[in-house]
């Protein structure tokens, strides 16, 4: 390999930043070693480019931007069905059911978290240890089940069902699963996993933060009871987020924030207090004004997405993934992290070492030398990276990047991720 840049030179080009295009996404920045090359970001795991049609949208609904929910104006009648049609939207690309409830939120975690708020008593959660901290992290108010590493699919479905056989078949359960990993880009059998969860009477939601960009995902034919995802994953901006599913525990839940736009009826009690009736529909957890741009942000990605065909972006997504497995497999010390199997079916997310090599000053490299920027670390899934790299290294952050000794085997990987939507 030919990479070679030192990581103080690295360090020194990133602070040199050009002035970006007001809306465009090509930024050219200059080499290491001499000349420019416009900027590759292959980071789509962390946030896809958000695509233009989606911008368009907003420039095109931003003269006519309102509060929701709250005024009787034009402005803010038109914004609020804006705002509703976007629900809608929404829950159509996802397949759900017709009584499902739709809440906007910030993102995945903020999804899994308010499902995690909106818990039973007493309920029990079963959730793989190579989840995303997102899945992994959010149940604290649950007797919580961490599920072993499978190594297969079968093995994922058949782990799930021993853990299930054992619990309390009375009491609440829910198994929590992405769709597919951000460390592997492996799709997991959520059919599968739903049909055991269900069988066993628990519960599902399937993080579909990864899975939703590259695969058309049904709820109906998935049979999960929830589902959630970000918009800045799927060629949306910041800042939104979905969590859909089954309004019971979500209509039982108290509010997940507790505020104006949640609350149906406030009044004063004799004895001096406040009573609260709250709404049941989705509002209840969307107290506080609404983030419509967001929610009509991915409304409009949603609709690109199904206008350009998922058929067509899979397919896409297949060439790109084979050519870039085919080159890596040329460079002798690369090693792609796997868990399920070189055949498993995957999504535009591939994460690999390369020996010898520290994996942050290699990432750095790659950035410096060829403007290809790509994320090194350990993803926000510490415990499926450390089954992936056998290394028991303690992260330096939260997503962070351990550094290992010049030579020394790495004790974190490299993370190129990628979609056919842009
Ligand atoms: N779940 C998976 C599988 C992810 O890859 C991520 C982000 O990388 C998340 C959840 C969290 O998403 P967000 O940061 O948008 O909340």
């Amino acid at each position: 390999m030919s990479v070679s840049a030192s990581v103080s030179a690295a360090a020194s080009v990133q602070t040199i930043c050009p002035p970006l295009p007001v809306l465009g996404r090509d930024v050219t920045v200059p080499l290491v070693t001499g000349g420019e090359v416009t900027y590759a970001a292959l980071d789509y795991a962390a946030s896809a480019p958000a695509l233009q049609r989606v911008w368009d949208d907003v420039a095109a609904y931003a003269p006519y931007y309102g509060s929701v929910h709250r005024g009787a104006g034009y402005l803010s009648q038109l914004s609020t069905d804006l705002f509703e049609n976007a629900r809608r939207t929404v829950a159509e690309f996802l397949d759900c059911r017709p009584d499902d409830q739709l809440v906007f939120t910030r993102s995945t975690t903020d999804s899994l978290n308010l499902l995690a708020a909106a818990l039973p008593a007493d309920c029990q959660v079963f959730v793989f240890e190579t989840e995303h901290h997102a899945s992994l992290l959010p149940w604290t108010n649950a007797q919580v089940t961490y599920l072993n590493a499978p190594r297969t699919p079968r093995q994922a479905v058949e782990t799930l069902e021993r853990a299930l056989a054992d619990r309390d078949p009375y009491g609440p359960a829910l198994v929590c699963v992405t769709g597919a990993s951000n460390v592997t880009g492996e799709l997991w059998p959520v059919r599968e996993l739903a049909a055991a969860a269900h069988a066993h009477g628990a519960r599902i939601v399937l993080d579909a933060a990864q899975l939703a960009p590259h695969h058309p995902v049904s709820v109906q034919d998935l049979d999960v009871d929830w589902i959630a995802f970000s918009g800045h994953k799927l060629y949306a901006p910041f800042g939104s987020g979905v969590l859909a599913g089954r309004a019971d525990w979500l209509r039982e839940a108290e509010p997940y924030l507790a505020g104006g736009g949640a609350s149906r009826k406030v009044s004063r009690r004799e004895d001096g207090g406040v009573d609260v009736e709250w709404h049941e529909s989705a509002a209840r957890h969307e107290a506080g004004s609404p983030n419509v741009i967001g929610a009509y942000s991915i409304a409009s990605a949603c609709k690109a997405l199904t206008e350009a065909g998922f058929d067509t972006l899979v397919a896409r997504e297949r060439y790109l993934i084979e050519k870039v497995r085919e080159g890596l497999a040329e460079v002798p010390e690369v090693r792609v992290l796997s868990l399920f199997g070189d055949d498993a079916p995957r999504v535009g997310v591939i994460s690999f070492v390369v020996d010898g090599w520290n994996s942050s000053h290699f990432a750095a490299a790659l950035s410096a030398e060829y403007g290809i920027g790509v994320r090194d670390g350990l993803f926000c899934a510490h415990p499926l990276v450390r089954t992936l790299l056998g290394s028991d290294a303690q992260a330096q952050g939260e997503c962070g990047a351990p550094e290992a000794a010049p030579g020394e085997k790495s004790l974190n990987a490299i993370r190129v991720s990628f979609g056919a939507g842009t």
